[in-house]
């Protein structure tokens, strides 16, 4: 526990303090934003659960106990957590007050651990109604942003009927992440859990083929929209039509579709990004030989760090500072790629710098295998009428289209992350759901942020971050998970890291700074109340405070 523990209640005279100037100000408990939930693009009250599991104890429950409770708490926003807590890049990290010490907490290695507990406890969604609602609503893709917004209409009361034009649910999740980072088991079984809803999930149903979107229109009250983007751009070079060229999401689908791949022994993969990493990744578990060009620097490179890290110690091999500028091909096939240096120039409007080729400093590499993996778009084929002229879907803070019975969300609005596609499924389950039941539409208010300078971050003890560890380069064959859980000590250990920013811990620090006694404990989760009529302004239990949690008013 906290040093407070070593700390005697200080001895005072009537009227006096225990330090600090006398102000005329008054503290009052102010409930402030962590970092770490203000930039979780799902929403999930992160604070929340790592201090259930935290606190278990101090609140008499078992760590089992807490784990279900922790689940609860982020299954309320994302069905998804041991996915998440394998895929998800974690901006909840990167802002924790506690990197000001030695480290952040491990959120996203403590996620999996509570999803990978729900998994294996079966634990059940909470429904947050037992109203069974006829309006009938239709998801268009089955990926995280479809399959959230399934969800919470479906915890909300309502008949859910997911389309999926591919053979099994999940998106990018199936078809795009390799096996090696999320299993197929784990995915499964999480989606199972939106099925067992009663959500209707229909495989093999491609809208504006199999079922057009003027009968979704006919037949459901409201259509969300959540095809992803599952059109890979092709590189605009001379030889792009020759055998052995692909995209990188089309590549990664025929893996990932279990298909025999045949990629030779020299693959070139072009693109920075998460795609052009896992197509590469994947290309060495086919037993290639991989070269990735890209034509910026490490440093621009937008793919997830780790995931960059992990292909070069698997062997992928990284030109940086080149461009494609032909395919050469024989007999129809692709057996090279004339290649091009680049420079940086002046930042472009992506703020990064513009790569110039570099007059004369062309060379050739072989190839059997070339993938572009340069990016994507949504494949507006079959349901061209969705497209906002040249751009994606274009929606409100709510994911509302113009077309009044048509929401969107995820990688058909613009290309992101799974975490981001949870968030807005469920916002457009929210809208749908007020729309439909004619309640009013609020965010909650914004709070306050809270930051390290503003909590007493020295009140905790030392404790270094748990790292997940990795099955080493040469075990991993290809479609082996390589990142290890943390064990049960590593995670409880790891969730007294949160240091609780903003909210109270009932660590009683102010109770025992406050030389008048003006801190009633209340029954546990209540915290404590403030008796203003004895508060002499002596400012310690703000200034004490470890969370951060009281300010002087
Ligand atoms: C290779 C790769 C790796 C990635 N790695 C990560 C990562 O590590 N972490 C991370 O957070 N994000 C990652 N991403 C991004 C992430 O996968 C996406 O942001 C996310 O999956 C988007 O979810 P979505 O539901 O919008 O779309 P998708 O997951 O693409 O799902 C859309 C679904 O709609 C279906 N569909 C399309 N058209 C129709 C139609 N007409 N009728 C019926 N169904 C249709 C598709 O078949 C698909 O199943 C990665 C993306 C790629 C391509």
């Amino acid at each position: 526990m906290g040093l407070f523990k070593a700390v005697k209640k200080p001895v005072i005279k009537s009227g006096g303090q225990a330090g600090g100037d006398i102000s005329p100000l008054r503290p009052l408990y102010v409930p402030k934003a962590p970092p770490c939930g203000g930039s979780c693009p799902g929403g999930t009250d992160i604070r929340g659960w790592l201090t259930t599991i935290a606190q278990a104890e101090a609140y008499g429950r078992t760590p089992e106990q807490a784990y279900a409770l922790a689940w609860e708490i982020i299954t309320d926003r994302n069905p998804f957590p041991a996915v998440c807590g394998r895929v998800c890049p974690h901006p909840c990290e990167d802002g924790c007050n506690r990197t000001a010490k030695e480290g952040g907490v491990a959120i996203n290695a403590l996620e999996r651990f509570v999803g990978d507990f729900g998994i294996a406890m079966g634990l059940k969604v909470r429904k947050l109604s037992d109203a069974q609602y006829d309006e009938p609503i239709a998801v268009v893709g089955a990926g995280p942003a479809g399959l959230s917004c399934a969800y919470q209409l479906a915890r909300r009361g309502y008949q859910v009927t997911v389309f999926e034009g591919f053979a099994r649910p999940g998106g990018m999740l199936r078809y795009g992440i390799p096996r090696y980072r999320l299993p197929e088991a784990v995915l499964d079984a999480e989606i199972q859990r939106v099925v067992d809803l009663g959500v209707d999930l229909r495989c093999n149903a491609v809208v504006g083929k199999d079922i057009t979107l003027d009968q979704l229109h006919a037949d459901y009250k409201a259509i969300f929209v959540g095809i992803g983007a599952h059109k890979g751009l092709t590189l605009g070079v001379p030889g792009e039509e020759a055998s052995g060229v692909f995209t990188g999401t089309e590549f990664l689908n025929h893996v990932n579709s279990g298909e025999a791949v045949m990629v030779g022994d020299r693959v070139i993969v072009i693109g920075g990004g998460d795609t052009a990493i896992d197509a590469a990744r994947g290309s060495r578990r086919l037993g290639a030989h991989v070269t990735l060009l890209y034509r910026r620097t490490r440093a621009e490179m937008p793919a997830i760090k780790p995931e960059i890290e992990g292909a070069l110690e698997e062997g992928v091999q990284i030109e940086f500072l080149a461009a494609p500028v032909e395919i050469l091909v024989r007999d129809g096939a692709a057996v090279g790629m004339r290649c091009i240096r680049m420079d940086l120039g002046e930042p472009d409007r992506s703020g990064r710098p513009r790569p110039v080729p570099r007059a004369g400093s062309e060379f050739d590499l072989p190839a059997t295998t070339i993938i572009a993996a340069i990016s994507q778009e949504p494949d507006f084929g079959p349901v061209a009428s969705l497209r906002s002229g040249k751009d994606w879907l274009e929606i409100d803070e709510w994911g509302a289209t113009t077309t009044s019975d048509v929401f969107a969300g995820g990688d058909d609005v613009a290309l992101g992350l799974v975490s981001i596609a949870i968030g807005q499924g469920r916002f457009a389950a929210e809208a749908i759901d007020a729309r439909l039941r004619g309640t009013p539409l609020r965010k909650p208010p914004a709070l306050p942020p809270v930051t390290p300078e503003k909590m007493k971050i020295g009140w905790h003890k030392p404790s270094d971050r748990h790292e997940r560890t990795h099955v080493s380069v040469g075990d991993r064959g290809p479609d082996t998970e390589i990142e290890f859980g943390l064990s049960e000590a590593d995670a409880l250990d790891e969730a007294k890291r949160c240091m609780s920013c903003g909210l109270c811990m009932d660590c009683e620090t102010c109770w025992m700074y406050c030389t008048n006694s003006g801190f009633v404990k209340l029954p546990k989760g209540q915290h404590y109340k403030i008796k203003l009529e004895v508060c002499n302004g002596c400012k310690k239990c703000a200034e004490e405070c470890p969370c951060g949690y009281i300010d002087m008013v």
